[in-house]
């Protein structure tokens, strides 16, 4: 039999005779310097991890395709969308925001739904959430917010207090909150939550139009929620949820579907438009005014082969676009252009996009050179390595070139609260809701705040007050009742502690927008 099998090797491809016992100086020891084979073996071990992302580390993700249902080329030349009937690989990764690798997957929190397109003209990444908007809408302000979603430096405990105040001193954010604590804020698996491009992006066609565009995937499988108590029963059992929901139905063949639909702004429309920004990432295009147009179904069918390969390696950027798809002067997706591609040459090494996961499905061909793990051959002519070539090297097309984005104005740092009405769409979303999710609403809240400084509360209150009179008063009920039953559970009580102990409250600082208003 030992002979039918599959010779092991050394990396270096030499066959190893012995995998089981290590060299030594008689039976007792020591061990001999010599036997690379097995510091090979503990090397390797060592530098099994790589730097973990800084956000959205957990993370779950599965193959599928795009089937084109609609004919949109009236909007934009992309090939993806050339006819109807036409399909294109993809890849999708979901993820949570805040929690690290080993965090439990069934924990309140944003959901990142990145999709991969392996386009006949390359790849085309949406890198979105599971909401429509998003906390901030200044990139200056994405850092912080994310520092207040992870660990206090002194405790090593999430923080509370870090979250309601950054909260509360940005009151942008009323809207991605609402959207949090409700109940969509915990989706009991990846199949049971919409998609969002969140930022506006543009389409462009042959005739050099330019059209801006939001993207949607809404679940054909229904919104499926847990509340906290019955999260906090399903991490008791498995912390791995979501890798079970998704990895289990793809795995028993019932492929989960999305239908895939965008919303159009016309270049004209959005110069004149002034009820908000419409390149402001924390509102929506309503759909009364800005219909809903189906493009196609996405369907996951298959299981990676191997994670790290295939999921942990995947890399989506906003930059990932192709011809007929574009930017928008959106200064959220502006920063996220230069910060996701940053974020991969960090943790993945400068020719990540050459990994097998990430590999266009359709030529490549430039001039990048060298590096760490440049692990693949030219494509290039021998002497075509710099442009432009007299050497029959890759060249550009000017049909490639997409029209001039139009904008105008003075530079400068625009004050990016001036004007804007961060509560009218909160409103519209609390509006919405039926009295159950209302107060469901307000218990997520309370639960989520109890224990915080007080004076954090109140401000936060005041907001809730701006959206309705109803959601200020829902959340103060909702305090008040889980102060009569003693507080929350014990993990996030002894969170709050942690946080009084370690930040210094008595001497809180003046903030900027009180002294404003
Ligand atoms: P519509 O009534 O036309 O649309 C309501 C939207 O809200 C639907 O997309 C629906 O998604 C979604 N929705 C329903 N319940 C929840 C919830 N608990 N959490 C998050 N989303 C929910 O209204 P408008 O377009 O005028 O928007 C009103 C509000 O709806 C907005 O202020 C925004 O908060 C929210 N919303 C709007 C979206 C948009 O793009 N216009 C997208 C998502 C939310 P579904 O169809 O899947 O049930």
């Amino acid at each position: 039999m030992a002979d039918e099998r599959t010779l092991l090797t050394t990396s270096a491809g030499a066959p190893i005779g012995d995998n089981q016992n290590a060299m030594t100086v008689g039976p007792r020891g020591p061990l001999l310097v010599q036997d690379y084979q097995l510091f090979e073996k503990l090397a390797h071990q060592n530098r099994e991890r790589i730097p973990e992302r800084v956000v959205h580390a957990k993370g779950w993700g599965a193959f599928g395709e795009l089937t084109v249902t609609n004919d949109i080329t009236k909007y934009t030349n992309a090939k993806l969308f050339s006819e109807v009937g036409k399909k294109t690989p993809l890849l999708i990764r979901f993820s949570t925001v805040a929690g690290e690798q080993g965090a439990a997957d069934a924990e309140r929190d944003v959901r990142g739904f990145s999709i991969k397109f392996y386009t006949e003209e390359g790849n085309w990444d949406i890198v979105g959430n599971n909401t429509p908007v998003f906390f901030v809408r200044d990139p200056y302000k994405f850092p912080d917010f994310i520092r207040t979603q992870k660990r206090h430096p002194k405790t090593n405990l999430r923080s509370p207090t870090a979250m309601w105040d950054f909260w509360s001193l940005s009151p942008e954010s009323i809207h991605q909150i609402t959207i949090l604590m409700s109940d969509r804020g915990l989706p009991i698996g990846p199949q049971y939550m919409n998609g969002y491009g969140s930022h506006t992006f543009s389409f462009w066609n042959d005739a050099g139009e330019r059209y801006y565009v939001k993207f949607h995937f809404k679940t054909r499988q229904g919104h499926k929620h847990y509340t906290n108590e019955e999260a906090q029963n399903v991490v008791g059992r498995s912390r791995e949820s979501y890798q079970e929901e998704l990895y289990g139905t793809i795995d028993r063949g019932e492929f989960p579907k999305w239908d895939f639909k965008v919303q159009i702004m016309t270049e004209a429309q959005a110069e004149a438009y002034d009820k908000f920004n419409p390149f402001d990432l924390t509102k929506v295009w309503p759909h009364a005014e800005f219909p809903l147009i189906d493009v196609g179904t996405v369907e996951l069918n298959r299981n990676p082969e191997n994670y790290f390969a295939e999921v942990e390696q995947a890399a989506f950027s906003p930059s990932n676009i192709v011809r007929g798809i574009s930017f928008s002067p959106d200064k959220m997706l502006q920063a996220r252009i230069f910060s996701y591609a940053d974020a991969h040459r960090h943790r993945l090494g400068a020719h990540y996009e050459a990994l097998p996961v990430n590999r266009p499905h359709s030529p490549v061909n430039h001039y990048h050179k060298d590096g760490l793990l440049r692990f693949f051959a030219d494509n290039n002519p021998k002497d075509a390595y710099y442009e432009p070539n007299s050497f029959n090297g890759p060249t550009q097309d000017p049909r490639y070139l997409e029209p001039p984005l139009k904008v105008s104005g003075e530079a400068k740092r625009w004050d990016h609260r001036e004007g804007n009405d961060d509560y009218m769409q909160a409103r519209a979303l609390f509006e919405l809701f039926d009295e159950g999710e209302k107060e469901r609403l307000f218990l997520n809240i309370a639960e989520a705040m109890y224990g915080i400084p007080q004076f954090i509360i109140d401000r936060q209150l005041g907001h809730f007050d701006k959206v309705h009179a109803d959601y200020g008063a829902g959340v103060r009920k909702a305090l008040a009742g889980v102060a009569a039953r003693g507080g929350d559970d014990a993990t996030q009580i002894t969170e709050k502690k942690m946080d009084q102990m370690a930040m210094d409250q008595t001497d809180a600082a003046p903030l900027p927008n009180e002294a404003a208003e």
